[in-house]
């Protein structure tokens, strides 16, 4: 009997699906062109760290970019940084910071490639003035399977540049990108926390915010007089001159698996009560170092060992400002009447500047996002009712971090993805668009 290909088994930050595939490290001497046809399915991988399985493909090959790692050019006039797509934020920060340059977007880790960073068009806590990474990236080249290399950029090829942002990437492989670095002349954030209880006064001070950046760390824990309590952090990059080296090493590991019951909800309310007492003043101002204010959970190494080996899914989504207040305290009830509970819960107002890519995730309103545990029997049920809910207010959810919409949702939160499958290379896939497509079936 022919005996049955046994693939090594992949998951993502969330380790939730686990699928089998194979692991492909790109080498550009030998993998240009693409094999075509290929042996199995494709889809690039960068770090892995987006949440459910927009980066995996059950029995495909992952065509894994860290190893296209160069620095290849950069303008210290414009700020404009060419680098392969296998690069980090984190390896950008290390050459720039000391060079007076900063990321223009980034999201809550820099352990992401710019590979990743592009095809899922990530945002950051400053969406409301600078919009998504998109918006920064001058051009890219995408390689297709049938051997064809396209250099994409706003004005030159502009629907294979709008397709690639934010296109999970299934419309080829980038290999290289030019983004645009901002100016800084310190690793210093002027901060400012207050202190919040209610989605009234969270909206009042999003409204009201003047800064660059701007997050809210919200208590999906909290009942009665506590509901929706938190604190809404500014920042601004300083003005005063002050230093720039480069970051040191994270030494912190999170060592083992926690076993589930060690995240329990007494575990997590004490949690999010310590988090809120942390800030004694209703109002605190502090010069901090951008490591802190940008990458809290980048200090420990492998932090989402916590969740044990069930993992945990995420849920992020956005609802427009019409409804959204009724919509998030909804959302906010359902969550702490599940038992379930979240640590990592941020609520943030995205801006009004249209995404760069088709299938970005931004829309202007109000946007929340939250980890729970897996727990058999109630995070699904959990996950699928604030699907829902999102879906009745106009929302969408962001496919970086799902790992549960069903199609039909999918569908209805991103109905130009009809128009977006034209621009898919035949030969590329992915476990999230087999479900989405409603091609693989929701497990449980
Ligand atoms: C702690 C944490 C905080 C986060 N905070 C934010 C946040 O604030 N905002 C936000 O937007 N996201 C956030 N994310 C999600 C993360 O930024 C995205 O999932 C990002 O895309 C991950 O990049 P990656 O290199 O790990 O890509 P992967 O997860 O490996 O892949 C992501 C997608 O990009 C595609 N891809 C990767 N490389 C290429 C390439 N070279 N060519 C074509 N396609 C490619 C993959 O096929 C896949 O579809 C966070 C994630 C973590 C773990």
């Amino acid at each position: 009997m022919p005996r049955s290909k046994t693939r090594p088994r992949f998951e993502s930050w969330g380790r939730y699906p686990t699928l089998q595939a194979d692991l492909r490290p790109l080498n550009w001497a030998t993998d240009f062109p693409l094999p075509n046809p290929p042996a199995t399915r494709l889809l690039p991988v960068g770090a892995g760290r987006s949440y459910g399985d927009v980066c995996l493909l059950e029995n495909g090959t992952l065509l894994h970019t860290r190893g296209m790692d160069r620095l290849l050019a950069f303008d210290s006039e414009t700020g404009i940084l060419r680098c392969e797509a296998g690069v980090t934020l984190a390896e950008i920060l290390d050459f720039a910071v000391p060079r007076g340059f900063f990321l223009p977007v980034t999201p809550g880790t820099k352990y992401v490639t710019v590979g990743g960073a592009i095809a899922n068009d990530i945002h950051g806590k400053n969406h409301h003035v600078a919009g998504t990474f998109g918006h920064h990236v001058q051009c890219f080249e995408l390689v297709r399977s049938d051997g064809a290399r396209i250099l994409c950029s706003p004005a030159h090829n502009a629907e294979w540049f709008s397709a690639t942002v934010g296109g999970m990437g299934l419309t080829g492989l980038i290999t290289w990108a030019e983004v645009k670095l901002r100016p800084i002349v310190s690793r210093g954030i002027d901060y400012n926390g207050e202190k919040f209880v209610g989605i009234d006064e969270f909206l009042a001070l999003s409204r009201k915010a003047s800064a660059e950046y701007t997050v809210a760390w919200i208590d999906c824990v909290a009942t009665g007089k506590n509901f929706a309590r938190g604190i809404f952090m500014q920042g601004e990059h300083s003005k005063e001159p002050g230093p720039l080296k480069k970051s040191p090493e994270p030494w912190l590991i999170f060592p083992i698996d926690l076993p589930a019951f060690a995240l329990n909800h007494f575990s997590m309310a004490a949690f999010n009560t310590a988090y809120y007492h942390k800030q004694l003043p209703k109002v605190k101002t502090a010069k901090v170092d951008y490591e802190p204010f940008f990458y809290p959970l980048d200090s420990v190494l492998h932090w989402n060992r916590m969740y044990g080996k069930n993992g945990f899914l995420q849920f992020q989504n956005v609802l427009p400002h019409e409804g959204g207040r009724e919509g998030m305290i909804e959302i906010l009830r359902a969550i702490t009447r599940s038992g379930l509970a979240s640590f990592l819960a941020v609520i943030k107002f995205f801006g009004d500047m249209p995404s760069a890519g088709m299938m970005s995730f931004p829309k202007p309103g109000i946007m929340l996002a939250l980890d729970f545990p897996i727990r058999p029997g109630v995070s699904f049920d959990l996950l699928d009712r604030l699907a829902q809910i999102t879906l009745e207010y106009g929302g969408r959810m962001y496919s970086a971090k799902d790992a549960r919409m069903t199609a039909q949702q999918y569908q209805a939160f991103y109905p130009q993805w009809r128009e977006f499958e034209r621009y898919i290379d035949p030969a590329f896939d992915s476990a999230f668009w087999q479900r989405v497509t409603g091609r693989r079936p929701l497990d449980e």
